[in-house]
Protein backbone atom coordinates (compact mmCIF):
# COMPACT_ATOMS: atom_id res chain seq x y z
CA UNK A 1 0.00 0.00 0.00
CA UNK A 2 1.17 3.72 -0.84
CA UNK A 3 1.43 5.98 1.60
CA UNK A 4 0.04 9.30 1.23
CA UNK A 5 1.47 12.03 2.75
CA UNK A 6 -0.30 15.92 3.02
CA UNK A 7 3.36 17.40 1.18
CA UNK A 8 5.83 15.95 -0.69
CA UNK A 9 9.10 18.11 0.16
CA UNK A 10 11.81 18.47 -2.42
CA UNK A 11 15.00 19.09 -0.86
CA UNK A 12 16.03 19.36 2.83
CA UNK A 13 17.46 22.41 2.65
CA UNK A 14 16.40 25.49 5.02
CA UNK A 15 13.23 26.37 3.10
CA UNK A 16 12.53 22.39 2.86
CA UNK A 17 13.42 21.70 6.29
CA UNK A 18 10.72 24.96 8.04
CA UNK A 19 7.94 24.29 5.61
CA UNK A 20 7.97 20.09 6.60
CA UNK A 21 8.36 21.64 10.08
CA UNK A 22 5.37 23.95 9.68
CA UNK A 23 3.08 21.54 8.32
CA UNK A 24 3.89 18.76 10.41
CA UNK A 25 2.78 20.91 13.68
CA UNK A 26 -0.49 21.88 12.06
CA UNK A 27 -1.41 18.19 12.12
CA UNK A 28 -0.16 17.51 8.46
CA UNK A 29 2.06 14.52 7.26
CA UNK A 30 5.42 15.27 4.84
CA UNK A 31 7.50 12.88 3.22
CA UNK A 32 11.13 15.23 2.45
CA UNK A 33 13.44 13.69 -0.44
CA UNK A 34 16.83 14.94 -1.49
CA UNK A 35 18.79 14.15 -4.35
CA UNK A 36 22.03 14.43 -2.17
CA UNK A 37 23.34 12.16 0.70
CA UNK A 38 22.69 14.26 3.25
CA UNK A 39 20.01 17.11 5.11
CA UNK A 40 20.74 20.84 5.34
CA UNK A 41 21.30 21.64 1.75
CA UNK A 42 23.61 24.48 1.02
CA UNK A 43 24.30 24.79 4.86
CA UNK A 44 25.19 21.60 5.58
CA UNK A 45 28.17 20.92 8.05
CA UNK A 46 29.90 18.29 8.42
CA UNK A 47 32.74 17.59 11.54
CA UNK A 48 36.40 16.58 10.93
CA UNK A 49 38.89 16.81 13.31
CA UNK A 50 36.12 17.67 15.85
CA UNK A 51 35.72 21.11 14.06
CA UNK A 52 32.49 21.94 11.90
CA UNK A 53 33.25 22.16 8.52
CA UNK A 54 31.09 24.28 6.07
CA UNK A 55 30.99 21.94 3.27
CA UNK A 56 29.42 24.55 0.52
CA UNK A 57 31.29 27.63 1.74
CA UNK A 58 31.45 29.40 5.04
CA UNK A 59 27.64 30.29 6.62
CA UNK A 60 27.54 33.46 9.19
CA UNK A 61 23.50 33.64 10.40
CA UNK A 62 22.77 37.58 9.87
CA UNK A 63 19.49 39.40 10.76
CA UNK A 64 17.81 42.22 11.76
CA UNK A 65 14.42 40.81 12.39
CA UNK A 66 13.62 39.40 15.53
CA UNK A 67 11.08 37.00 14.48
CA UNK A 68 13.47 35.14 12.43
CA UNK A 69 15.87 34.76 15.20
CA UNK A 70 13.83 33.79 17.89
CA UNK A 71 12.43 31.28 15.13
CA UNK A 72 15.75 29.58 14.57
CA UNK A 73 16.93 29.73 17.99
CA UNK A 74 14.00 27.21 18.83
CA UNK A 75 16.21 24.60 16.96
CA UNK A 76 19.76 25.49 17.99
CA UNK A 77 21.91 28.02 20.39
CA UNK A 78 23.88 30.45 18.95
CA UNK A 79 27.28 31.14 19.75
CA UNK A 80 28.65 34.96 19.59
CA UNK A 81 30.92 34.69 16.41
CA UNK A 82 30.72 37.82 14.31
CA UNK A 83 32.13 37.91 10.99
CA UNK A 84 34.91 40.86 10.52
CA UNK A 85 36.95 38.77 7.55
CA UNK A 86 40.35 40.50 6.71
CA UNK A 87 41.81 41.06 3.02
CA UNK A 88 45.37 39.92 2.53
CA UNK A 89 46.67 42.15 -0.52
CA UNK A 90 49.98 40.72 -1.26
CA UNK A 91 50.90 40.43 2.19
CA UNK A 92 49.67 43.27 3.24
CA UNK A 93 46.77 43.31 5.89
CA UNK A 94 43.41 45.46 5.63
CA UNK A 95 39.93 45.14 7.31
CA UNK A 96 36.85 44.93 5.98
CA UNK A 97 34.37 46.57 5.26
CA UNK A 98 36.05 49.53 4.49
CA UNK A 99 36.50 51.69 7.32
CA UNK A 100 38.88 53.76 9.98
CA UNK A 101 41.05 51.14 10.46
CA UNK A 102 41.11 50.22 6.61
CA UNK A 103 41.88 53.64 5.61
CA UNK A 104 44.37 54.20 8.71
CA UNK A 105 46.07 51.34 7.52
CA UNK A 106 46.05 52.11 3.71
CA UNK A 107 47.00 56.17 4.34
CA UNK A 108 47.87 56.94 8.09
CA UNK A 109 44.74 58.74 8.36
CA UNK A 110 43.19 59.05 12.14
CA UNK A 111 40.07 60.87 12.36
CA UNK A 112 36.65 60.36 9.99
CA UNK A 113 37.48 63.95 8.78
CA UNK A 114 41.06 62.78 7.05
CA UNK A 115 39.62 60.06 5.51
CA UNK A 116 36.44 61.70 3.76
CA UNK A 117 39.00 64.31 2.32
CA UNK A 118 41.46 61.21 1.55
CA UNK A 119 38.51 59.50 -0.28
CA UNK A 120 37.38 62.37 -1.82
CA UNK A 121 40.92 63.40 -3.05
CA UNK A 122 41.07 60.26 -4.60
CA UNK A 123 37.63 60.28 -6.22
CA UNK A 124 37.95 63.50 -8.24
CA UNK A 125 41.57 62.33 -9.37
CA UNK A 126 40.37 59.81 -11.70
CA UNK A 127 36.56 60.85 -11.42
CA UNK A 128 34.62 60.23 -14.77
CA UNK A 129 31.29 61.91 -15.57
CA UNK A 130 29.29 58.64 -17.18
CA UNK A 131 30.99 55.60 -16.06
CA UNK A 132 30.68 52.68 -18.73
CA UNK A 133 32.31 49.59 -16.63
CA UNK A 134 32.97 47.99 -13.42
CA UNK A 135 36.47 49.98 -13.24
CA UNK A 136 35.30 53.50 -13.52
CA UNK A 137 31.94 53.08 -11.32
CA UNK A 138 34.29 51.60 -7.95
CA UNK A 139 37.03 54.37 -8.49
CA UNK A 140 34.44 56.80 -8.98
CA UNK A 141 32.77 55.70 -5.50
CA UNK A 142 35.97 55.30 -3.27
CA UNK A 143 39.54 56.50 -5.95
CA UNK A 144 42.31 54.43 -6.86
CA UNK A 145 43.92 53.09 -3.93
CA UNK A 146 41.16 51.21 -2.68
CA UNK A 147 39.93 49.58 -6.33
CA UNK A 148 43.53 48.48 -7.07
CA UNK A 149 43.98 46.98 -3.54
CA UNK A 150 40.88 45.86 -2.93
CA UNK A 151 38.40 45.77 -5.67
CA UNK A 152 40.22 44.87 -8.92
CA UNK A 153 41.64 41.22 -8.41
CA UNK A 154 38.84 39.94 -5.93
CA UNK A 155 36.00 40.69 -8.23
CA UNK A 156 38.14 39.82 -11.57
CA UNK A 157 38.84 36.22 -10.07
CA UNK A 158 35.01 36.46 -8.92
CA UNK A 159 34.13 36.99 -11.90
CA UNK A 160 36.68 35.57 -14.44
CA UNK A 161 37.09 38.89 -16.50
CA UNK A 162 38.96 42.17 -16.11
CA UNK A 163 36.59 44.67 -14.67
CA UNK A 164 36.92 47.02 -17.28
CA UNK A 165 35.24 44.37 -19.57
CA UNK A 166 32.41 44.15 -16.69
CA UNK A 167 28.94 46.49 -16.64
CA UNK A 168 28.86 48.89 -13.94
CA UNK A 169 25.88 48.25 -12.57
CA UNK A 170 27.67 44.91 -10.48
CA UNK A 171 28.60 47.61 -8.03
CA UNK A 172 26.25 50.39 -7.33
CA UNK A 173 27.54 50.96 -3.81
CA UNK A 174 30.36 50.29 -2.04
CA UNK A 175 29.59 51.34 1.95
CA UNK A 176 32.38 52.98 3.48
CA UNK A 177 32.32 53.48 7.33
CA UNK A 178 33.73 56.47 9.30
CA UNK A 179 34.09 54.32 12.41
CA UNK A 180 36.93 51.69 13.92
CA UNK A 181 34.14 48.91 13.59
CA UNK A 182 34.98 45.72 11.60
CA UNK A 183 31.58 44.09 12.17
CA UNK A 184 31.17 43.19 8.48
CA UNK A 185 26.57 42.54 8.55
CA UNK A 186 26.45 45.12 11.37
CA UNK A 187 23.03 43.46 11.78
CA UNK A 188 21.03 42.96 14.91
CA UNK A 189 21.42 39.41 15.70
CA UNK A 190 24.10 37.22 14.31
CA UNK A 191 26.16 34.04 15.14
CA UNK A 192 26.56 30.21 13.96
CA UNK A 193 24.70 27.39 15.47
CA UNK A 194 26.43 25.66 18.06
CA UNK A 195 26.89 22.07 17.19
CA UNK A 196 26.40 22.98 13.25
CA UNK A 197 23.70 23.48 10.99
CA UNK A 198 23.30 20.14 9.94
CA UNK A 199 22.05 19.63 13.99
CA UNK A 200 19.60 23.11 13.42
CA UNK A 201 18.01 21.14 10.68
CA UNK A 202 18.17 18.09 12.20
CA UNK A 203 15.73 19.50 14.88
CA UNK A 204 13.37 21.06 12.68
CA UNK A 205 12.68 17.55 10.49
CA UNK A 206 12.80 15.70 13.93
CA UNK A 207 10.08 13.02 13.52
CA UNK A 208 9.47 13.66 9.48
CA UNK A 209 10.07 10.81 7.12
CA UNK A 210 13.30 11.78 5.07
CA UNK A 211 14.87 9.52 1.80
CA UNK A 212 18.35 10.91 0.69
CA UNK A 213 19.83 9.78 -2.98
CA UNK A 214 16.32 10.28 -4.15
CA UNK A 215 16.11 12.56 -7.10
CA UNK A 216 12.53 13.72 -7.66
CA UNK A 217 12.68 14.32 -11.30
CA UNK A 218 13.76 10.91 -12.54
CA UNK A 219 10.42 9.50 -11.67
CA UNK A 220 8.65 12.68 -10.95
CA UNK A 221 5.35 11.32 -11.42
CA UNK A 222 5.52 8.02 -9.10
CA UNK A 223 6.46 10.72 -6.58
CA UNK A 224 3.70 13.46 -7.33
CA UNK A 225 1.05 10.48 -6.85
CA UNK A 226 2.47 10.07 -2.97
CA UNK A 227 1.26 13.06 -1.51
CA UNK A 228 -1.17 15.88 -2.04
CA UNK A 229 0.95 18.65 -2.70
CA UNK A 230 4.44 18.93 -3.73
CA UNK A 231 6.80 22.06 -2.54
CA UNK A 232 9.56 21.73 -5.03
CA UNK A 233 13.08 23.42 -3.67
CA UNK A 234 15.56 22.68 -6.62
CA UNK A 235 16.17 24.45 -10.02
CA UNK A 236 13.39 26.21 -11.61
CA UNK A 237 14.48 25.68 -15.23
CA UNK A 238 14.90 21.70 -14.25
CA UNK A 239 11.51 21.43 -13.38
CA UNK A 240 10.13 22.11 -17.02
CA UNK A 241 12.81 20.37 -18.42
CA UNK A 242 14.69 23.16 -19.69
CA UNK A 243 12.01 23.84 -21.82
CA UNK A 244 13.09 27.68 -22.54
CA UNK A 245 16.79 27.17 -21.80
CA UNK A 246 19.40 27.36 -19.03
CA UNK A 247 19.46 30.03 -16.41
CA UNK A 248 23.05 30.19 -15.61
CA UNK A 249 24.84 30.51 -12.18
CA UNK A 250 28.83 30.71 -11.11
CA UNK A 251 30.20 28.35 -9.48
CA UNK A 252 32.38 27.88 -6.60
CA UNK A 253 35.23 24.92 -5.95
CA UNK A 254 36.52 24.14 -2.72
CA UNK A 255 39.35 22.65 -1.60
CA UNK A 256 39.41 21.33 1.47
CA UNK A 257 42.77 20.30 3.93
CA UNK A 258 43.66 19.56 7.38
CA UNK A 259 46.62 21.24 8.73
CA UNK A 260 48.79 19.89 11.98
CA UNK A 261 48.62 23.54 13.57
CA UNK A 262 46.03 24.99 15.78
CA UNK A 263 45.76 28.41 14.07
CA UNK A 264 46.67 28.81 10.64
CA UNK A 265 45.70 32.12 9.67
CA UNK A 266 43.98 34.20 12.81
CA UNK A 267 40.24 34.44 11.31
CA UNK A 268 37.85 32.83 9.99
CA UNK A 269 37.83 34.69 6.80
CA UNK A 270 40.64 35.70 5.13
CA UNK A 271 39.83 37.66 1.44
CA UNK A 272 42.61 37.53 -1.28
CA UNK A 273 41.92 40.39 -3.34
CA UNK A 274 45.32 40.42 -5.52
CA UNK A 275 45.13 38.88 -9.37
CA UNK A 276 47.68 36.72 -8.83
CA UNK A 277 46.84 34.43 -5.89
CA UNK A 278 44.53 32.02 -8.06
CA UNK A 279 41.70 31.80 -4.69
CA UNK A 280 39.57 34.11 -3.78
CA UNK A 281 39.12 33.67 -0.16
CA UNK A 282 40.38 31.08 2.65
CA UNK A 283 38.17 29.62 5.29
CA UNK A 284 39.17 28.44 8.57
CA UNK A 285 36.56 26.70 9.98
CA UNK A 286 37.48 26.69 13.53
CA UNK A 287 37.27 30.54 13.90
CA UNK A 288 33.53 30.38 13.60
CA UNK A 289 33.45 28.53 16.70
CA UNK A 290 36.08 29.70 18.86
CA UNK A 291 37.96 26.19 18.15
CA UNK A 292 40.99 24.80 20.47
CA UNK A 293 41.67 21.66 18.95
CA UNK A 294 44.95 20.50 17.94
CA UNK A 295 44.79 20.82 14.12
CA UNK A 296 42.42 22.94 11.89
CA UNK A 297 40.91 22.41 8.57
CA UNK A 298 41.07 25.61 5.43
CA UNK A 299 39.01 25.43 2.33
CA UNK A 300 40.39 27.59 -0.36
CA UNK A 301 37.56 29.04 -2.48
CA UNK A 302 38.21 29.23 -6.40
CA UNK A 303 35.44 31.19 -8.41
CA UNK A 304 34.61 28.86 -11.50
CA UNK A 305 32.45 28.87 -14.38
CA UNK A 306 29.55 26.89 -14.01
CA UNK A 307 28.26 24.74 -16.53
CA UNK A 308 24.85 22.63 -16.38
CA UNK A 309 25.36 19.47 -14.10
CA UNK A 310 27.94 21.53 -11.49
CA UNK A 311 26.72 22.80 -8.14
CA UNK A 312 25.02 26.20 -8.47
CA UNK A 313 25.60 28.70 -6.41
CA UNK A 314 24.84 32.27 -7.16
CA UNK A 315 21.96 33.10 -9.77
CA UNK A 316 23.63 35.38 -12.94
CA UNK A 317 21.45 38.43 -12.22
CA UNK A 318 21.27 40.06 -16.02
CA UNK A 319 18.99 40.87 -18.58
CA UNK A 320 19.00 37.81 -20.41
CA UNK A 321 19.00 35.15 -17.50
CA UNK A 322 16.16 37.53 -15.45
CA UNK A 323 13.58 37.22 -18.57
CA UNK A 324 14.84 33.94 -18.88
CA UNK A 325 13.18 33.37 -15.40
CA UNK A 326 10.72 35.47 -15.98
CA UNK A 327 9.35 32.58 -18.63
CA UNK A 328 9.56 29.69 -16.21
CA UNK A 329 8.10 31.57 -13.08
CA UNK A 330 4.53 32.38 -15.69
CA UNK A 331 5.18 28.72 -15.83
CA UNK A 332 4.77 27.79 -12.38
CA UNK A 333 1.06 28.80 -13.06
CA UNK A 334 0.23 25.62 -14.78
CA UNK A 335 1.11 23.74 -11.62
CA UNK A 336 -1.40 24.07 -8.70
CA UNK A 337 -0.40 21.50 -6.74
CA UNK A 338 3.18 22.63 -6.18
CA UNK A 339 4.51 25.11 -4.48
CA UNK A 340 7.78 26.75 -5.67
CA UNK A 341 10.11 27.84 -3.18
CA UNK A 342 13.89 28.91 -1.89
CA UNK A 343 16.85 29.82 -3.85
CA UNK A 344 16.81 27.71 -6.59
CA UNK A 345 13.12 27.53 -7.50
CA UNK A 346 13.18 31.56 -7.45
CA UNK A 347 16.38 32.13 -8.79
CA UNK A 348 17.49 34.42 -6.19
CA UNK A 349 20.42 35.15 -3.81
CA UNK A 350 18.90 34.59 -0.87
CA UNK A 351 20.34 34.96 2.76
CA UNK A 352 19.14 32.53 5.35
CA UNK A 353 17.04 35.23 7.22
CA UNK A 354 15.11 35.64 3.78
CA UNK A 355 14.85 31.99 3.59
CA UNK A 356 13.61 31.39 6.70
CA UNK A 357 10.93 34.35 6.63
CA UNK A 358 9.93 33.79 3.44
CA UNK A 359 9.32 29.56 4.01
CA UNK A 360 7.10 31.00 7.14
CA UNK A 361 5.28 33.29 5.22
CA UNK A 362 4.75 30.26 2.32
CA UNK A 363 4.03 27.58 5.45
CA UNK A 364 1.78 29.93 6.87
CA UNK A 365 -0.72 31.04 3.48
CA UNK A 366 -0.93 27.37 2.22
CA UNK A 367 -1.77 26.20 5.93
CA UNK A 368 -4.63 28.80 5.92
CA UNK A 369 -6.02 27.48 2.95
CA UNK A 370 -6.03 23.77 3.99
P1 LIG B 1 19.35 24.70 -0.79
O1 LIG B 1 20.10 24.72 0.47
O2 LIG B 1 20.11 24.68 -2.06
O3 LIG B 1 18.40 23.40 -0.76
C1 LIG B 1 17.79 22.86 -1.91
C2 LIG B 1 17.87 21.35 -1.81
O4 LIG B 1 17.11 20.77 -2.88
C3 LIG B 1 19.30 20.83 -1.97
O5 LIG B 1 19.64 20.02 -0.85
C4 LIG B 1 19.25 20.00 -3.24
O6 LIG B 1 20.05 18.84 -3.20
C5 LIG B 1 17.77 19.62 -3.31
N1 LIG B 1 17.32 19.30 -4.67
C6 LIG B 1 17.46 20.05 -5.78
N2 LIG B 1 16.92 19.41 -6.86
C7 LIG B 1 16.43 18.24 -6.39
C8 LIG B 1 15.76 17.14 -7.00
N3 LIG B 1 15.50 17.12 -8.32
N4 LIG B 1 15.39 16.10 -6.24
C9 LIG B 1 15.67 16.08 -4.92
N5 LIG B 1 16.29 17.10 -4.28
C10 LIG B 1 16.66 18.16 -5.01
N6 LIG B 1 23.41 33.04 3.72
C11 LIG B 1 23.58 33.69 4.90
O7 LIG B 1 22.60 34.11 5.52
N7 LIG B 1 24.83 33.87 5.42
C12 LIG B 1 25.96 33.45 4.78
O8 LIG B 1 27.07 33.64 5.29
C13 LIG B 1 25.82 32.78 3.52
N8 LIG B 1 26.89 32.34 2.85
C14 LIG B 1 26.73 31.76 1.62
C15 LIG B 1 27.86 31.35 0.92
C16 LIG B 1 27.73 30.79 -0.34
C17 LIG B 1 28.96 30.34 -1.09
C18 LIG B 1 26.44 30.68 -0.92
C19 LIG B 1 26.27 30.14 -2.32
C20 LIG B 1 25.31 31.04 -0.22
C21 LIG B 1 25.42 31.59 1.06
N9 LIG B 1 24.31 31.94 1.81
C22 LIG B 1 24.48 32.59 3.02
C23 LIG B 1 22.94 31.65 1.34
C24 LIG B 1 22.38 30.27 1.82
O9 LIG B 1 23.22 29.25 1.36
C25 LIG B 1 20.96 30.06 1.30
O10 LIG B 1 20.13 31.07 1.79
C26 LIG B 1 20.30 28.72 1.69
O11 LIG B 1 21.17 27.64 1.57
C27 LIG B 1 19.10 28.47 0.80
O12 LIG B 1 18.36 27.32 1.24
P2 LIG B 1 17.38 26.59 0.22
O13 LIG B 1 16.65 25.58 1.01
O14 LIG B 1 16.60 27.59 -0.55
O15 LIG B 1 18.33 25.91 -0.88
Amino acid sequence: MTIKYDFLIVGAGLYGAIFAHEATKAGKTCLIIDKRNHIGGNIYTEKIEDIQVHKYGAHIFHTNNQEVWEYVNQFAEFNRYTNSPVANYRGEIYNLPFNMNTFNKMWGVVTPDEARKKIEEQRSANYVEHPQNLEEQAINLVGMDIYEKLIRGYTEKQWGRPCHELPAFIIRRLPVRFTYDNNYFNADYQGIPIGGYTAMIDKMIEGIDVKLNTDYLVEKSKWDRIANKVVYTGPIDAYFDYMFGVLEYRSVRFETEILNTPNFQGNAVVNYTDRETPYTRVIEHKHFEFGKQPKTVVSREYSVEWKLGDEPYYPVNDRKNSELYQKYKAMTETQSNVIFGGRLAEYKYYDMDNVVEFALQKAKEVLRNM
